[in-house]
């Protein structure tokens, strides 16, 4: 019956039938238990309405860690938002509005990854980088022989392994070297009729410190077969802050016949898995069934053209953000806390790349000093603000959390801090 009646038939329109129903579910048993009168129910029931039918609820990251696995990875750009909402509807992906008939796939987002690397022949786009991963295996080597360093057999997280999802693909592995050290001969030695190519994987997500070497691609590329470098992160080009980060454009310098790379690390932009290579090896990769199966929906194609075509993504920014002007800011929400009675402190915070890539690299940087007890508070609240807890302290990195974002940040806080009074009040009674 009330669903009927406005406001909740614009909330049905708007978030769908359940949602509504729940929420006025919700306030029915409040009423039953008489936490509030049956009169308040439609009332209550509107204030209960979820904002989007999305239950994902946005975070304001403030753990200093840019590429944050469990928050998504990459934030996008305005620009790839807006991509993102033009391929929400009908549009031109597989379509020449020209001629009217048929287009290839995706062949803007191709350019502009082209464009960006201008050492590679051709491109493809996949999924994510492990399917990137996945396709070069099934298409190049099923029933053949990759060989690969025993230094650079990793878990990508969450318990998955590039070994295993490589032998998944009917590709045999085999491995050279040891851990901490693998040299040239252990790869020729290993070279033979059965070999599909030579994997280099670039650990992402750790450092072997000491007694160690690995071999670099372009002594691995005259040994006679194709080398497929995984960088991982997709850093396109050299960025001179992550100086041991490998780069697309470096290693098909150095003679790598495909590239693999995630979308939604160090370039910032959606979910997504590029091969970038040779002409020949891409016409083969594309023409494998497998192909279809890992193929990005047209979001992602969207969101990655604007990527590479549009402004400094917020990764970027936040890998580069001048540690001065994040002091600045942090020493504005202190003295606006302090004001408002919070005991806050500016301390240095060490800020990381995160989610697989420049794992040696700390980004220096600053952070508001709070109590423990608000860590789990912040994160509960609305925004939720997601901090790191150190040596019995919540900081709050401000790296990660967009400038126009602060006023909000410091008001999350000083609910916080009402809540605390308000609980400390109430046990004094
Ligand atoms: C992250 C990573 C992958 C997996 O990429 P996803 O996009 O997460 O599927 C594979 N290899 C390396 C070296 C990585 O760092």
């Amino acid at each position: 019956m009330l669903l009927a009646g406005a406001p909740f038939a614009d909330a049905v329109d708007r978030l769908g039938a359940a949602a509504v129903k729940h929420a006025i579910h919700r306030a029915q048993d409040s009423a039953r238990r008489g936490e509030i009168a049956p009169e308040a129910v439609a009332h209550t029931a509107a204030g209960l309405l979820p904002t989007t039918a999305t239950t994902l609820t946005s975070v304001l990251n403030a753990t200093g860690v840019v590429v944050h696995t469990n928050l998504g990875r990459a934030p996008l750009s305005a620009a790839a938002v807006a991509a993102l909402s033009t391929a929400a509807g009908y549009v031109d992906v597989e379509y020449d509005t020209e001629t009217g008939t048929r287009a290839r796939r995706g062949r803007a987002t191709l350019a502009a990854l082209l464009a960006a690397v201008p050492a590679a022949e051709d491109a493809h786009v996949v999924n994510n980088g492990a399917a990137a991963l996945a396709l070069a295996a099934a298409a190049l080597a099923a029933g053949r022989e990759i060989i690969v360093s025993r230094g650079e057999l990793i878990e990508i997280g969450d318990g998955f392994r590039l070994p295993d999802l490589l032998i998944s693909t009917g590709a045999r592995l085999r491995e050279v070297g040891t851990t901490n050290r693998t040299v040239v001969a252990d790869y020729a030695h290993a070279c033979g009729p059965d070999t599909a190519f030579i994997l280099k994987i670039h650990p992402s997500n750790f450092r072997v410190e000491g007694f160690t070497h690995a071999v670099p691609v372009h002594e691995l590329t005259g040994l006679g077969v194709p080398v497929v470098g995984d960088i991982g992160s997709g850093l396109l080009a050299r960025d001179p802050l992550l100086p041991d980060e490998p780069n697309a454009a470096d290693w098909l310098g150095q003679g790598a016949a495909l590239v693999t790379a995630s979308g939604d690390k160090l370039l910032g932009g959606p979910q997504a898995g590029l091969l970038l290579g040779s002409t020949g090896l891409i016409t083969q990769l594309r023409r494998h069934p497998f192909a279809r199966a890992l193929r990005p929906d047209k979001l992602a194609l969207a969101a990655l053209e604007a990527t590479l075509t549009g402004p400094r993504t917020p990764v970027t920014q936040a890998v580069h953000a001048d540690p001065t002007w994040l002091r600045a800011r942090v020493d504005a929400a202190v003295h606006e806390l302090t004001g408002l009675g919070v005991d806050a402190r500016t301390v240095p915070s060490t800020g990381l790349v995160g989610g697989g890539g420049a794992p040696g690299v700390s980004l220096e940087g600053w952070a508001v000093r709070l109590d423990e007890r608000y860590a789990a508070a912040l994160r509960r609240g609305s925004p939720s603000v997601v901090g790191r807890v150190e040596h019995g302290a919540c900081l709050l990195d401000l790296r990660c959390v967009p400038a126009e974002d602060d006023a909000r940040l410091l008001s999350a806080v000083a609910a916080a801090a009402k809540n605390f009074d308000h609980d400390e009040d109430s046990t004094c009674e």
